[in-house]
């Protein structure tokens, strides 16, 4: 595996042993695709990641936290705002021979498991899956936002407590032309 990749830590200094651990302290870029909908990290100012990599029988055990900054649109207001967020991690990297020995044995999740290679752990994949899962499929701006109005496309928020539309239509109206829309496809079938 290229070591050129900030992402790849050898782990020549990790004794395969359980229990011992090895600090990583670093400041990395945003992985590409960590985003999802609406809500994505920004790219612009480096994570803070702190790991805690302890060595356990069936690989590394890897423990920790990301730290960045969100970019979101509200998805009442669909207005952008950010925010800091700390996503936690806690994931086995196996080595690949348990790993296999796993698969053999038909345990699903171990085949999608993240791997060791040549004594080396990239961690772009469990920074990147960890932000994903914690990210807002649906983010809101403050919990209580109104969202927007469905006439004029204002948000509530900027708009008079008794804004209103006058009814396009009335009520005899409305009877009058679902009336109207049933004879015509009565007219059509
Ligand atoms: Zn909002
Ligand atoms: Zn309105």
């Amino acid at each position: 595996m290229s070591n050129e990749s900030e992402y790849v830590f050898s782990l020549l200094s990790l004794p395969r042993q359980p229990g011992a651990t090895l600090s990583i302290d670093e400041h990395l870029s945003v992985p590409n695709d960590t985003g999802v909908n609406m809500a994505r990290v920004h790219t612009e100012d480096k994570l803070e990641v702190h790991f805690l990599l302890s060595s356990v029988n069936e690989g590394v055990y890897v423990s920790g936290s990301v730290q960045g900054k969100v970019d979101a649109q509200c998805a009442r207001c669909l207005r952008d705002f950010s925010y800091e967020e700390t996503f936690d991690v806690h994931e086995l990297v196996f080595y690949p021979d348990k790993r296999a020995v796993l698969v053999e044995q038909g345990d699903e999740d171990a085949k999608e498991a993240y791997e060791i290679i040549d004594d080396h752990i990239d961690i772009e994949p469990l920074i990147r899956d960890a932000c994903v899962l914690a990210l807002p499929f649906t983010p809101l701006c403050s919990p209580d936002c109104l969202g927007l109005c469905s006439e004029c496309g204002i948000p509530f928020d900027e708009l008079d407590e008794d804004h209103h539309h006058d009814e396009k239509h009335t009520d005899e109206e409305d009877i009058f032309s679902a009336l109207e829309r049933q004879l015509r496809e009565e007219e059509e079938s």
